[in-house]
């Protein structure tokens, strides 16, 4: 069983509280992201997981078991760090064959384990059990490196490397694949191609996975759910969609993906909700108890209209200036100035249209489903 439960995980260093009362429910085969920014406590709570940190209070379940007093060589975890940490006096074949060849030796009967001395000389001249050749061999065609097997690792590009790692994890197949920012030393192109790679292998594999990252683009892109974190405490676990939809602080808001967070208070509710600002009034579908509130809009969800366009029956009309226009191919992001904020707008782009300059006045209309409220 490949499910993992924290429950109530509290981590102290020297009095210093890493972790508070972190809870997760992660199910079996899940891809799940812990999401945050350096110093929330994503890799701690990894490490208590795999075992290489005790946990000060808490308890960690793998399936249904409790499992903060087993060593982490027998947790049935499998583990991939962002640096690779593999043997480079060792070629990729012996690099994936080493763990197994270890389990097999301490697992093995009185009469194999007799011939120990003699499997260790096999080794040494580089001779492996048939059963563990070919399972390598296996799983090193699975991640495209069987052509690779004889290379030394020191040897290889930091994507292979990757996939090195990767292997050795999985042919261990462990019950829980725990990944460390493991695509974070690889250059921009060849992250995307690996998070297919991951992704590919999870799903077809089924294998619960725990992938720590800062990079909320990878999170969103990959997991099935993600658990955002700031200063050791969880701050909201949901889909990617629901995180993005409905972040439930500014902080989850603004770090997972862009955000316009504007001040505002509540000034009527007659089945809309009204809230006025500095510089704007607006209406959102979002019915709230409180008083002050955090305006909440995505840059894709504001429509602009330049200065002689038709907008006739359009919601919350606000009106701006243009300070900066950025063009990024598909899209032009423009910095508006609206009272005392400065607005982030995304406009999709196609090739011919103008793009609007710095210091043009605009109008802007955002649908009031699009008003969150928090
Ligand atoms: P990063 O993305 O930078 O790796 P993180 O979210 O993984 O950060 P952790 O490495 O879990 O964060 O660290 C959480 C907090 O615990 C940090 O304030 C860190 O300084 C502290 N910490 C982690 N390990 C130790 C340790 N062995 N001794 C003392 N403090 C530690």
């Amino acid at each position: 069983m490949g499910s993992v439960k924290v429950e109530q995980l509290t981590k102290e260093f020297a009095g210093v509280k890493a972790l508070n009362n972190v809870n997760l429910d992660i199910q079996e085969g899940e891809f799940f992201a812990l999401l945050g920014p350096s110093g929330c406590g994503k890799t701690t709570t990894m490490r208590c997981i795999a075992g290489f940190e005790q946990p000060t209070s808490g308890t960690i379940l793998i399936g249904d078991k409790a499992v903060n007093s087993i060593p982490p060589n027998r947790r049935n975890c499998g583990m991939v760090f962002q640096s690779y940490a593999l043997f480079p006096h060792m070629n990729v074949f012996e690099n994936v064959a080493y763990s197994l060849n270890i389990k097999q030796l301490n697992s093995s009967n009185i009469i194999s384990q007799l011939g120990i001395y003699g499997r260790l000389l096999n080794r040494k001249l580089g001779k492996y059990p048939k059963d563990i050749e070919k399972k390598v061999m296996e799983i090193l065609e699975y991640v495209e490196l069987d052509q690779y097997a004889s290379r030394l690792t020191s040897e290889l590009s930091g994507g292979q490397q990757q996939r090195v790692a990767l292997a050795r994890a999985l042919v261990m197949e462990p019950a829980v694949l725990l990944m460390d920012e493991p695509l974070s030393n690889l250059d921009q192109k060849l992250r995307h191609t690996m998070r297919n790679t991951i992704r590919r292998i999870q799903q077809d594999l089924g294998i619960t996975t725990i992938f720590v990252t800062h990079d909320q683009e990878e999170a969103m892109s990959m997991a099935d759910r993600v658990a955002v974190m700031s200063k050791g405490e969880v701050m909201q676990i949901g889909t990617p969609t629901d995180l993005y939809s409905r972040p439930a602080t500014p902080f989850i808001a603004n770090f997972v993906g862009t955000s316009n967070i504007l001040k505002g208070a509540v000034v009527e509710t007659n089945g809309f909700t009204i809230v006025k600002g500095e510089g704007f009034v607006l209406k959102s579908s979002q019915q709230t108890n409180k008083k002050g509130v955090d305006v909440i809009i995505r840059p894709e969800n504001i429509k602009i209209y330049k200065q002689n366009q038709e907008q006739s029956a359009v919601a919350n009309l606000i009106e701006g200036k243009i300070l900066v226009s950025t063009y990024l191919g598909s899209i032009v992001r423009y910095d508006v100035q609206v009272g005392s904020y400065q607005l982030t707008v995304d406009t999709t782009y196609s090739s011919g249209e103008s793009i609007l300059g710095e210091g043009e006045k605009i109008k802007m209309s955002i649908e009031p489903e699009r008003v969150l409220l928090i």
